[in-house]
């Protein structure tokens, strides 16, 4: 679609321009943006991605989210085995949680 056209696209939703209409869109899903505009969706994800609005960010690796997790002394898993097992931690909490389960499997 020429640029042209997507701006007077935008103008007659009340944009100046494509560009103005993709980022007063950016919070709607493409399906609602192209409804909004008159447009289909892939049109609208076309255009966003032109613009690099909308780009969905990287989700964080598994060591980020241990990190994450290890930083956090307000997570919930603290003072769990599984902390101290699968996520690796060594806090105090995770150690105690760890060295309880332990016990209790040798005892049952
Ligand atoms: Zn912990």
């Amino acid at each position: 679609m020429p640029r042209y056209d997507r701006d007077e696209i935008a103008r007659r939703c009340g944009h100046d321009s494509w560009q103005q209409a993709v980022e007063a869109t950016a919070h709607l899903s493409q399906q609602e943006a192209g409804r909004v505009l008159g447009v289909s969706h892939p049109t609208v994800r076309v255009w966003r991605a032109e613009l690099g609005v909308g780009v969905a960010v990287a989700r964080p690796s598994a060591a980020e989210r241990k990190a994450a997790f290890l930083a956090d002394p307000g997570d919930p898993r603290h003072g769990s085995a599984n902390g101290y097992r699968n996520v690796g931690c060594r806090c105090e909490r995770c150690t105690e949680a760890w060295t309880t389960y332990q016990r209790e499997r040798r005892n049952a």
